[in-house]
């Protein structure tokens, strides 16, 4: 029976030999079992734990070469620099994407592409506890690369694998990162900031403007009331010639023009000029555009898989193209532009009437959620009362079966029927201790949206 706990243990748990130890003991001592030497015991701990290590990389590797025997050694060449470059194919795909840029975007995309092709999800790995795996995609991030190169076989193969593996989906979170980055801070922003600038830059013109219609304003409104107070008739002349003494009349109706051509029209247009800077950031998108459309990172978000849709048609209204024949209203998809976009996409007035800016177009996609959840709290009402035995008793509610229904939510589950008896039912009672174990119904739903 000890034999079975410590075997166990030091499979299912990664942790070191003394933590292994302090188990190991007081699992001998809860069990009433006459404790060994400390000496024997640690020796007979230590050796254990490197059995189970062997063994975990000898099943790791003996499962990337049952998946293609050719894998092994595509993991190991990963090592090596290739002619012209400072470093190996391994250091570029473990280095996350540091600069916002749309040139470092495309180097996301390129890595989640590059990791992907190795095809790591297909690997049977169930057998072994998820939490191995992960100290050992750890340790294979942690290292350098001369010590990695190093390791003696199964254990090479073993890291790399996991390494391989642990970035087939965080390149993904990192190319996503990034995008809602580059959305936010060189697209949305500084289409902002320019046109903030933009608008502080006519003022002085517009105050000058302004100044020279309300004076005509004014001399006109005096003289129509002096006409009606006498009840005389209009003498259009001598309206000019009052109106003139303001300034001559071209400078006037040039006056009148900038108020009209400076001041919006609406409430909106202030909204409709972002939109219009947003679309010159173009050139942003322009280097990742055609990667996007191919890569899987977008199908892994809720709002990727529309911007997939639209982006992948993008390339083909390339700007070359666009200056021969311009883009027409009917070739895009009109539900997919937001009321608010329509003057940037189809009034561009640098454009011929009738056509479509596609820049702008391209731009609208980028405005859309891509609706990856970052993160979620949970909080407990502390006016209430809550139960953390094993057995619940009274008016409390139990923590830990409400805690269980809450993370449920957290990884986006809603709620159904009370009457299933569910984890996510609508309803909770006190000590609703049953909360604490997933239900089949909550376990499918959970499998329905993480497969
Ligand atoms: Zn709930």
């Amino acid at each position: 029976m000890f034999r079975a706990f410590l075997h166990g243990r030091a499979w299912t748990h990664a942790e070191g030999s003394v933590t292994l130890f302090n188990h190991t003991a007081g699992w001998l001592r809860r069990h009433r079992v006459l404790l060994p030497g400390v000496n024997v015991l640690a020796r007979h701990v230590s050796e254990v734990r490197t059995n189970a290590e062997k063994r975990l990389h000898a099943t790791v590797a003996k499962a990337a070469l049952r998946a293609d025997p050719a894998l092994p050694v595509d993991l190991v060449a990963l090592q090596k620099t290739p002619e012209g470059t400072r470093y190996s194919e391994l250091e570029r795909m473990r280095r996350p994407p540091t600069r916002t840029t749309g040139t470092a975007m495309k180097g996301a995309l390129q890595r989640v592409e590059d990791i992907a092709a190795f095809g790591l999800g297909r690997l049977k790995l169930e057998q072994i506890p998820p939490n191995r795996l992960s100290v050992l995609a750890r340790y294979g991030l942690g290292t350098k690369a001369p010590k990695l190169e190093r390791t003696a076989e199964p254990k090479g193969t073993a890291i790399l694998t996991a390494v391989m593996r642990h970035l087939e989906a965080k390149a993904i979170d990192d190319a996503l990162d990034l995008f809602e980055i580059l959305m936010a801070t060189r697209l949305i922003s500084t289409a902002k900031r320019s046109t903030d600038k933009q608008r502080l830059s006519t003022l002085p013109q517009l105050e000058k403007a302004s100044r020279i219609v309300a004076r005509a304003a004014k001399v006109f409104i005096e003289k129509l009331e002096s006409i009606e107070a006498a009840g005389g008739e209009v003498d259009v002349a001598a309206l000019w010639r009052a109106l003139e003494e303001v300034a001559p009349r071209s400078v006037m109706s040039g006056a009148a023009a900038i108020v009209v051509t400076l001041v919006p029209q609406d409430g909106d247009s202030a909204q409709t000029a972002l939109r219009g800077a947003l679309a010159l950031r173009y050139n942003t998108v322009k280097p990742f555009l055609s990667l996007l459309g191919e890569t899987p990172a977008l199908e892994a978000a809720t709002g990727g898989v529309r911007i997939l849709a639209g982006v992948k048609k993008l390339p083909a209204l390339s700007r070359g193209k666009v200056g021969e024949k311009p883009l027409l209203p009917r070739e895009i998809d009109d539900k997919l532009v937001p009321p608010h976009w329509h003057q940037a996409v189809y009034a561009n007035a640098e454009q011929p009437q009738g056509t479509v800016d596609r820049d702008a177009y391209a731009c609208t996609w980028f405005n859309l959620k891509i609706g990856v959840q970052q993160e979620s709290d949970i909080m407990f009402n502390k006016n209430k009362l809550w139960s953390t035995a094993s057995t619940c008793s009274g008016s409390r509610y139990d923590l830990r079966g409400l805690a269980v229904h809450e993370f449920g939510h957290a990884f986006g589950l809603n709620h159904v029927a009370e009457s299933t008896d569910q984890v996510m039912g609508d309803k909770s009672g006190y000590c609703d201790t049953y909360m604490r174990k997933l239900q089949r119904g909550d376990t499918l739903e959970m499998i329905n949206r993480y497969k």
